[in-house]
């Protein structure tokens, strides 16, 4: 069952047809309304799903938060598809170079997904300008910098729940 809560912040700032072509998708799925800092569009755990609904469709709209679920939806069928295993060792253990491949190919997998996902449920085709930005060099850059900070404070699953948790601002 969806959760009923998403699916009622959801309907309060879409209406009936965008909900019902989307909730057969998140059936099953924890997924929960929260504020993120940073603006943060959505963040994935091996548990749940973070959207941060309100701020994601003032900025992109009603479609670009379907991508953004989506994307992150994407996410959590990759780690529950590969396994939580990969998922930390992924996160936690590879070194920098693993960390920026794999980075750049998991957002690139993720968004395609989305953007196929978006035109198959509602029709809407949706230009792709992360491609161009996952695959610039000060992409590389920052995720290169992300790795170096999680590298120096995140030993531990513990470590790394509490950090994902830290970007968490509200649960609606
Ligand atoms: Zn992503």
């Amino acid at each position: 069952m969806l959760n009923q809560s998403f699916k009622d912040h959801l309907l309060e700032n879409t209406d009936q047809e965008f909900v019902d072509k989307l909730s057969p998708y998140l059936e099953g799925i924890n997924i929960i309304n929260a504020s993120l800092r940073r603006g943060i569009g959505g963040i994935t755990t091996p548990k749940l799903i973070y959207i941060n609904l309100e701020e994601t469709i003032r900025s992109l709209g009603m479609y670009g938060l379907a991508f953004v679920i989506l994307h992150e939806l994407a996410h959590y069928k990759r780690i529950k598809k590969k396994g939580k295993k990969w998922y930390l060792n992924y996160v936690l253990w590879s070194d920098e170079e693993t960390y920026v491949k794999d980075t750049i190919l998991e957002e690139r997998i993720a968004d395609k997904w989305g953007i196929d996902m978006v035109k198959k449920i509602y029709g809407i085709t949706m230009v792709a300008p992360r491609d161009i930005e996952i695959l610039s060099e000060s992409f590389s850059d920052r995720t290169r910098v992300m790795y170096r900070n999680i590298r120096d404070s995140i030993k531990t699953e513990n470590d790394w729940d509490n950090m994902l948790n830290s970007y968490v601002l509200n649960v609606r």
